[in-house]
């Protein structure tokens, strides 16, 4: 089996209501797909994180990492891998969009194996004896706190054990004392059974964080994600060590080289990697085996990715060590349904992973057609 042709699609839709968080007004979400096909007739698609710009991750892709791989074959993907990466690695380029790019083909060439051997994705990285795996509703955005209170209390009505709630707000949006007040409004509306997470997007510096985690210490808060901004290893040492709800990071992470340094600093307890942004596959489970060797947890982010990014994190969680729970974005997202079957439903806190070869489910090209953007 050989590599015969690497091509991108770049995606794009916009919300009539932009979303508010910790970073700002997000409308726009954007993606870079990419689609492998082999000799031997198999298609395998991936996605490259994109915030902004996808066509500069597909440049990446088609013009950098494309001549690398092609004529190689798929099996060889942990070496091809290393090969993707080594292209620019000593010229400084370790991080940001070669990671990304890197993530897209990985993740294809992942589904081409599955489709090959005719199993599930997660099968042929060695699942972890799972089909099912747990699962949490995401995100409460800011809002008015008793808006915010009842769609949490929606969410536990329609099934779901635990929620996260967005804070950070600036000082416009009431700053931390209203993001304390919608924290505990949302304890009270849920009662004390349902799990909590919190994500302030990188918005606090650390005696912010430390300072906002203690007045909610005795609220029982599952985690606190991203409480300064990724580059801030400091900061993060700093905030776990400051209070004692637990840290969780690692949607701005890229590869086992960020999360090694989060780990050597006792900066993190839960590690969330976005397979389009870690490196695929091959990343993750990398990143699987440091959340083994040092006894942490692994929660895979999805989020503002696109559909490729949240069905491939479910594979990721029916396979690595540690699985703590998988985030299932309940949030506007237009470019998470981009298959012809609905993305799978959570039931009572587990969500099923497709059983279907490879990814296991199909891009609608009358979908994409929508989305995509030259
Ligand atoms: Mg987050």
């Amino acid at each position: 089996m050989r590599i015969k042709s690497v091509k991108c699609r770049m995606l794009s839709g916009t919300l009539e209501t932009p979303i508010q968080f910790g970073i700002g007004a997000f409308p726009t979400f954007s993606a870079t797909l990419v689609e492998i096909t082999t000799d031997d007739g198999f298609t395998g698609v991936g996605e490259c994180i994109v915030r902004k710009a996808p066509q500069v991750t597909k440049a990446v892709v088609e013009q950098m990492l494309a001549p690398v791989i092609t004529g190689r074959d798929p099996h060889d993907v942990e070496g091809l891998w290393d090969e993707m990466f080594q292209q620019l690695r000593g010229w400084g380029h370790y991080r940001g969009f070669v990671f990304e790019a890197v993530s897209g083909i990985d993740t294809a060439l992942w589904d081409i194996l599955g489709k090959a051997a005719g199993l599930p994705v997660y099968k042929v990285l060695g699942g972890a004896g799972r089909d099912r795996v747990p699962c949490y509703t995401s995100s409460v955005y800011f809002a008015e706190i008793p808006a915010m209170a009842a769609q949490a209390e929606e969410q536990i009505r329609a099934g779901h054990t635990a929620i996260k709630v967005k804070i950070g707000r600036n000082a416009r949006l009431g700053g931390r004392r209203t993001d304390v007040a919608s924290v505990k409004a949302v304890r009270d509306a849920v009662g004390p059974d349902v799990d909590i997470m919190l994500d302030a997007n990188s918005a606090y510096d650390a005696a912010t964080a430390i300072k906002v985690c203690r007045q909610l210490e005795d609220d029982d808060i599952t985690w606190i994600e991203e409480p300064v901004p990724p580059d801030d290893l400091d900061g993060y040492a700093r905030v776990r060590k400051g209070q004692h709800i637990p840290v969780a990071a690692g949607e701005s992470e890229f590869g086992v080289f960020g999360f090694r340094e989060l780990i050597r600093r006792d900066a993190i307890d839960i590690l969330q990697p976005d397979v389009a942004r870690v490196g695929g596959f091959t990343g993750a489970r990398r990143v699987g085996a440091l959340v083994h060797a040092y006894n942490l947890r692994y929660a895979p982010h999805t989020g503002f990715s696109a559909g490729i990014s949240h069905l491939a994190s479910l594979h990721v969680a029916a396979t690595v060590p540690n699985l703590m729970t998988y985030e299932y974005f309940f949030a506007p997202n237009p470019l998470r349904d981009l298959f012809t079957e609905p993305f799978p439903q959570p039931d009572n806190g587990v969500i099923a992973v497709p059983q279907k070869p490879g990814l296991g489910l199909e891009l609608d090209p009358k979908i994409l057609k929508k989305f995509e953007v030259s």
